[in-house]
């Protein structure tokens, strides 16, 4: 108000004489100024921001909240999706893309109390083509037994609200990679049910395996022990409903409840489970879902 007065003065001098009637005039610009000042400082108001609304099978949408007061919760695909906090009315979930969605449109809608906001989610194909495989007849009897599928299926809905990493993640091995994730497969000429859910890396058995972002080790499962298909295997949870699991293990040099930093050793390669050769077999989780791991190496999503 003060510099608003003070500029009115320097166009208008004679106005700053107390006794003349151009006072009144000068009081009333004022008000008039001050009245269209104060609408004008920023009202904040609850918002999202999708990093993309174009996806391809097996990706992840990553969504940030700002200046909301409750919990966002987000519904895409027939499924709902909870959000994780980042500060304090700020919120961000991973929404993954199940690999499986048919190519076309899909509503999101994202809720937090009365707010609520509406996109239009383009999924598209990832062109990772389909694979034909023939098993032979001794591995085609191996079936996952009910402890490996409660164990895996609970670790990888592991669901903490602490954040343990930041940033990109590594690749947990060195090897050259021998298989993408999503290149979807029909078993022994059987429909296109399932898909590589994770990326593979072509290394010898005792090849060291490593974390590729801090987390916390929430599975460890053991052939011997009834883990027919994964073989040893590990999870970690990295928080914020992200989990990552290694399969078809060596050796396994960690335990349930390790804390591991990126590049702490998680064990070795090997053949145990359902595998053709010695390979790590890595997935990355999102809610349960496996999404493809590469994106996770790629882009730390800002966070
Ligand atoms: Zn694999």
């Amino acid at each position: 108000m003060r510099i608003i007065l003070l500029a009115l003065l320097l166009i208008s001098p004679n106005l700053a004489h107390a006794n003349t009637p151009g006072v009144e005039r000068l009081e009333t610009i004022v008000m008039a100024q001050v009245a269209t000042v104060v609408p004008a400082v920023p009202v904040a108001a609850p918002s999202i921001e999708l990093d993309k609304t174009i996806v391809k099978q097996g990706q992840v949408i990553i969504a940030k909240f700002t200046e909301q007061k409750h919990k966002p919760v987000i519904y895409f695909t027939d499924r709902e999706f909870t959000s994780y906090k980042t500060g304090e009315k700020s919120y961000w979930t991973a929404i993954p893309v199940e690999n499986l969605t048919k190519v076309g449109d899909y509503k999101l809608v994202a809720k937090a109390g009365d707010w609520s906001k509406e996109y239009t989610i383009k999924v598209i194909d990832n062109q990772k083509g389909v694979q034909h495989i023939h098993l032979a007849d001794d591995k085609d009897d191996i079936v996952a037994t009910q402890k490996e599928l409660n164990a895996v299926g609970s670790g990888l809905h592991a669901d903490s609200e602490t954040k343990l990493w930041t940033g990109k993640f590594v690749y947990p091995n060195k090897a050259y990679k021998s298989s993408p994730f999503g290149v979807k497969r029909s078993y022994n000429n059987g429909p296109v049910d399932s898909y590589h859910k994770g990326l593979d890396f072509a290394a010898g058995t005792g090849s060291p395996i490593t974390a590729p972002a801090a987390g916390k080790v929430v599975m460890v499962g053991f052939e011997k022990e009834g883990f027919a298909v994964h073989g040893n295997s590990v999870i970690l949870d990295h928080g914020h409903g992200i989990t990552s699991i290694y399969m078809h293990l060596h050796t396994v040099d960690v335990k349930i409840g390790d804390v591991l930093k990126v590049g702490d050793k998680i064990g070795t390669v090997g053949h145990t489970g359902i595998s053709t050769g010695p390979h790590l077999h890595w997935g990355v989780y999102a809610h349960g879902i496996s999404t493809d791991p590469e994106q996770f190496v790629g882009s730390g999503f800002g966070l």
